[in-house]
């Protein structure tokens, strides 16, 4: 098995996906709104908890329709 480096290295890193879950309904308990963090595996073989993939392509999306500014979008003013 060949590991990557981790792209997300600030992130906490889990040896199982069981360990993220954990980690993942603490943070459920303390805050509201986080639902849709996941457990995913990640390049480096180890496990982090994050917002899905589908919630942020969701997001991207929306804001290119113009239903919502993505922040940091207005690096350039045309
Ligand atoms: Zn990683």
């Amino acid at each position: 098995m060949t590991l990557k480096k981790c792209p997300r290295p600030e992130k906490q890193a889990y040896p199982t996906e069981q360990a993220a879950l954990r980690h993942r309904n603490d943070l459920r308990f303390r805050r509201d709104g986080s639902s849709d963090l996941v457990a995913y595996l990640c390049t480096c073989g180890l496990w982090h908890v994050g917002h899905s993939q589908q919630r942020l392509d969701a997001r991207i999306s929306a804001a290119l329709r113009g239903k919502r500014p993505l922040p940091g979008a207005k690096r350039k003013a045309w």
